[in-house]
């Protein structure tokens, strides 16, 4: 099998590429800046499009489908998004060995091209509203790259709804973020914060980007999704009216949400150990590995009769593996599957079938523990709810124990500088001295909670008034 991962303590990034190449979830690519997803990775992101696509679903919302190039006339119309987005776009200028009459765009995102249709659906009130989601692969020549966390190509999905009123918007904007929160704390076991983000970090465009923050175990943090409440600035520039219900013309108001494989690279920053990747239970295509272990024909037999048993009746409710390789000892088996993230192992030998029960091993807590044949489905059920909620409850407690509230410049540099994490600190609002902290420091505004505390107080760089605390951190 694989080399030795790098231990967290000596090179946490290390740490991360070797988890990642090991456990076979991603490669690199022969395109810089591009990887391939490979299908234990792959496997993860269909569990989070199966559960997303169901809630979105849920909430009203139907997929579609939009071109991957849009003509640069369009990418040009929304003055904010041309300036944000063009230096990170790819551009095709010569098709079927002809140059272009006009280059198209591979798309970074698709606002553009959405509300260019949009013009065509939209009257009246009665269209209204659309609440459209994309699942689709987008493009952003990004510089710095990091498997999963931020590749020039990557998967998501992206929603753009259009609505007739300022607060219908503001609603969706905030049912999603929300959404997001409870599919990545209760499936992906990751505790998010969820807020505003400054206007300095806001999506280009966009009136208000609210996000969802996450805290890796480097401490640093890490933007786990986006919903952007667009105004009507996508409207105007694409001319989309409505008649509303006087018969007045109206812009018409927009948002856009997205999630990606990024998700993949927190799950995996989140809970993984020196051992490789854990998958929480609820995203975890393959759940359960047996592992049966004996000596000669007759112990085979015996074993592997007890396993088949056992892993007919766990098939009820779970994906389960049965791995009776012959050419590899159990040791080995335990290690690779570790390495891989399966939630649970069950480790059977010939004691065992003899004391009606079996061994059984939480990924995330490897403590081996005797558990009796009888009811075995309904311990396992148990076991792996049990896992799911201490996972999310393990990383909640590591993100407030390396939360820190200061008041004092001084103490704020040294404590990123030393401890990293998340500074609560106060913020008079202004763009300045947020620039400021970035320069000192690296530090950016990650959000500021919709659930902070109100508290008047001092911004920790001007000294003026501040209603409140913000989250400051170094992010991936
Ligand atoms: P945005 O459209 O910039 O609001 O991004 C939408 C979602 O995609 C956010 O959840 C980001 O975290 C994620 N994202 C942005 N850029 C990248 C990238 N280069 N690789 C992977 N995910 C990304
Ligand atoms: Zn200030």
């Amino acid at each position: 099998m694989a080399e030795k991962i790098t231990p967290r303590n000596v090179d946490y990034s290390r740490w991360y590429t070797d988890v990642i190449l090991q456990a076979k979830l991603a490669d690199y690519s022969p395109v810089k800046g591009a990887m391939v997803i490979r299908p234990n990775g792959y496997a993860i992101w269909e569990m989070i499009q199966q559960n997303l696509d169901r809630m979105f679903k849920e909430t009203g919302h139907v997929n579609a489908y939009f071109p991957l190039l849009i003509p640069e006339s369009f990418m040009k119309k929304e003055a904010e998004h041309v300036e944000g987005f063009s230096p990170e776009c790819a551009v095709v200028t010569i098709g079927g060995g002809q140059e272009l009459e006009e280059p198209l765009y591979i798309r970074p995102t698709s606002e553009t091209i959405i509300w260019s249709m949009y013009k065509k659906w939209i009257m009246s009130y009665r269209d209204l509203p659309i609440l459209i989601n994309q699942w689709a692969n987008v493009l952003r020549w990004e510089l710095r790259t990091r498997l999963f966390l931020r590749t020039s190509e990557f998967l998501w999905q992206e929603g753009h709804t259009a609505h007739a009123t300022y607060e219908e918007a503001e609603q969706e904007t905030m049912l999603i973020l929300n959404l997001y929160k409870k599919f990545v704390e209760e499936y992906l076991a990751i505790p998010v914060i969820a807020g505003r983000k400054s206007d300095a970090e806001k999506f280009a465009g966009a009136l208000h980007t609210y996000s969802i923050e996450a805290m890796m175990q480097d401490k640093k943090a890490l933007q786990a999704g986006t919903s952007h409440n667009l105004g009507q600035n996508f409207a105007k520039a694409f001319d989309v009216k409505f008649q509303d219900q006087q018969g007045q013309l109206q812009y018409v108001w927009a948002t856009s949400w997205g999630v990606s494989t990024r998700l993949i690279g927190a799950l995996i920053m989140t809970h993984g150990d020196d051992n490789g990747v854990v998958i929480p239970p609820r995203v975890a295509q393959r759940q359960i590995v047996i592992v049966p272990i004996w000596r000669g024909e007759e112990e085979k037999k015996q074993v592997l009769d007890y396993a088949d048993a056992v892993k007919k009746e766990l098939t009820k409710e779970f994906t389960v593996i049965l791995d009776d390789r012959e050419q590899y000892k159990p040791g080995y088996k335990f290690a690779e599957w570790e390495l891989q993230g399966i939630p649970l192992r069950l480790e059977i030998g010939p004691r065992d079938v003899a004391k009606n029960g079996l061994v059984m091993v939480r990924r995330d807590l490897l403590k081996k523990e005797f558990i009796a044949r009888d009811g075995v489905l309904q311990t396992v059920r148990a076991t792996l709810d049990l896992m799911q909620k201490e996972m999310l409850e393990r990383a909640r407690k590591f993100q407030e124990d390396n939360t820190h509230q200061v008041d004092d410049y001084n103490q704020f540099k040294k404590t990123i500088e030393e401890e990293g994490g998340f500074i609560n600190s106060h913020w008079c609002g202004s763009a300045e001295c947020e620039a400021k902290i970035k320069e000192d420091t690296k530090a950016t505004i990650r959000n500021i909670p919709f659930d902070r505390k109100a508290e008047k107080g001092k911004c920790i760089i001007c000294g003026k008034e501040s209603e409140g605390r913000v989250i400051f951190a170094k992010a991936y």
